[in-house]
């Protein structure tokens, strides 16, 4: 067959022939090349007859072992070619055991030592940037993981993950750290990491979205698409030469499965205004355009293309990225979210404490705000003189403006961190640290000087005590003492201060 002049020129493509055992033979060559480098494929082993012009013929062999020892980065197996004086004029090989999924020799090309060493620089360059890529987002996103505990981000760690790995293994570099590796084992690992990524990147939309997106339908949809990536490729792994042809085509039409869901996903997030929808278009635009070229590639609508052909990891390094800022996005709007129902409570917690009328706080205001403040403190009770008789003459309107005019002339009178409230009718409360301040006074004189509605002539008695108001015992015996301070004030004839004894004297 090596010397033969004729040609054997094949007019099918090498698929079409099946699983089997076959001769290949390349056209007449004159090179004086190192290495034949081909794509790896599955297959049992590979015997490779080189005829030389001076008609000397060499035998390389090479089983699952020793094909994991002759790959390259990109996953090509390289064979040396012995040199010899006269060039090499033809190569015939012998593939036993060939699962001819995508040929029997795939890519056949002579390459010489440097062309071997500047395709591993290039390759290790790509594959080394996608691999520190994804570490780098793993760790990053780990990291997060540990401080925001959202279950989208596990999701993308694992596809993270399953890509880092499966660069690893796809690419080869796992033979050169594990050389004694069957090359047919490493690609069942390839089936098996490829499709855990697929299904952890359906997770990973599935929890990141929200919620009414994968409702109903679309749900259950998911949920099948994600138990066939897992299955699928358990066919090849277990059974595998057993009817691989088979079992690959069932592997590849989940992806198609899962292509096919995404512009149902995209459409039910249009639908539901989801906040995401255009992040996850760009995403996911990535993985499914190469796929589509890989499979009109397939179709022989394109050539081979060194950045093609590595579409996989450039697609899913494009996906992981986008991704990535589709987190960071998600999470601005969670923080936006969070700072709005934070500035609602307080808003509700404000309203909850104030009284409407006059603005100060309200007894439960004052109350929380006072108790547990453990130095000694300045209560002073103020309480309007005849306010019956204010309401009377003045009208309940009149009454209640009467009430207001007092509420600001005690906030005027009084130090700005005092604690001011109405505590209920025409009571009002204030609390400040107490430091001698003369507080109750300043009030009544400030009262004193207000102007009233038709300029009628409106009191206050005010009673004060100190202490401490460490816990609401303490409270009480505080307000006790004032307000029997207070009716002291009264008894005495009103418009006055009266200060209860020391509680430390007493
Ligand atoms: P004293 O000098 O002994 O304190 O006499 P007083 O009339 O001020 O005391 P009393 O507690 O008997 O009357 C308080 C009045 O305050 C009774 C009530 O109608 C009035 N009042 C309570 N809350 C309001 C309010 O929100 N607006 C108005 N306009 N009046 C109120
Ligand atoms: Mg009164
Ligand atoms: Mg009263």
């Amino acid at each position: 067959m090596l010397r033969a002049t004729d040609r054997y020129d094949c007019t099918k493509a090498q698929t079409s022939f099946g699983s089997g055992n076959y001769w290949v033979r390349s056209g007449p060559l004159s090179s004086r090349a190192a290495y034949v480098r081909t794509s790896s494929v599955w297959q049992d082993e590979a015997t490779l007859h080189i005829l030389y012009a001076d008609g000397v013929i060499l035998t390389r062999h090479m089983d699952g072992h020793a094909a994991s020892r002759a790959l390259r980065l990109g996953a090509i197996f390289e064979m040396a070619i012995p040199p010899r004086a006269a060039p090499v004029t033809r190569m015939l090989w012998h593939v036993r055991g060939s699962a001819n999924l995508r040929g029997i020799v795939v890519s056949p090309a002579l390459a010489t030592v440097k062309d071997s060493a500047r395709s591993d620089l290039i390759l290790g360059t790509l594959y080394g940037a996608f691999a520190g890529l994804c570490l780098a987002l793993l760790v990053y996103n780990l990291a997060l993981w540990a401080a925001l505990r959202h279950q989208f981000q596990l999701a993308y760690c694992a596809m993270v993950a399953g890509l880092l790995l499966y660069t690893f293994t796809s690419s080869g570099a796992v033979a050169w750290v594990f050389p004694a590796f069957e090359n047919n084992d490493r690609l069942r690992i390839n089936y098996i990491l490829l499709a855990a990524s697929a299904a952890s990147a359906l997770a990973f939309a599935r929890s990141f979205f929200e919620r009414e997106v994968f409702q109903g339908w679309l749900a259950r949809a998911a949920s099948i698409v994600t138990a066939a990536l897992l299955a699928a490729p358990f066919g090849v792994i277990l059974l595998a030469p057993w009817h691989i042809r088979l079992f690959d085509g069932i592997y590849a039409s989940t992806f198609l499965l899962l292509i096919a869901l995404v512009p149902f996903i995209l459409w039910n997030a249009w639908r539901t205004r989801s906040n995401y929808l255009w992040l996850f278009s760009i995403s996911w635009a990535a993985p499914v355009v190469f796929a589509g070229v890989r499979v009109a590639q397939n179709f022989h609508l394109f050539g081979w293309h060194f950045l093609l052909d590595n579409s996989t990891i450039m697609a899913m390094a494009l996906e992981a990225l986008i991704s990535s800022v589709a987190i960071a996005y998600r999470f601005r709007l969670i923080a936006a979210e969070r700072d709005e129902a934070r500035e609602r409570a307080i808003a509700a917690r404000l309203l909850a404490d104030a009284d409407p009328l006059t603005g100060l706080l309200n007894r439960r205001g004052f109350l929380h705000a006072a108790i547990g403040r453990d130095l000694p403190h300045l209560l002073v009770l103020a309480d309007i003189d005849h306010f019956k008789a204010v309401n009377e003459t003045l009208g309940h309107d009149g009454g209640d403006e009467v009430l207001r005019i007092i509420a600001r002339a005690l906030r005027a009178a009084a130090p700005p961190d005092t604690l001011i409230a109405r505590l209920g009718g025409e009571e009002f409360a204030m609390l400040m640290p107490d430091y001698g301040h003369d507080l109750a006074n300043e009030v009544l004189t400030r009262v004193r000087e207000e102007r009233m509605p038709f300029d009628m002539a409106v009191t206050i008695s005010l009673g004060t005590s100190a202490g401490p108001i460490n816990d609401e015992a303490g409270w009480k015996a505080l307000y006790r003492r004032a307000d029997q301070a207070l009716f002291a004030a009264k008894a005495a004839g009103r418009d006055r201060v009266r200060h209860a004894p020391s509680a430390f004297a007493a």
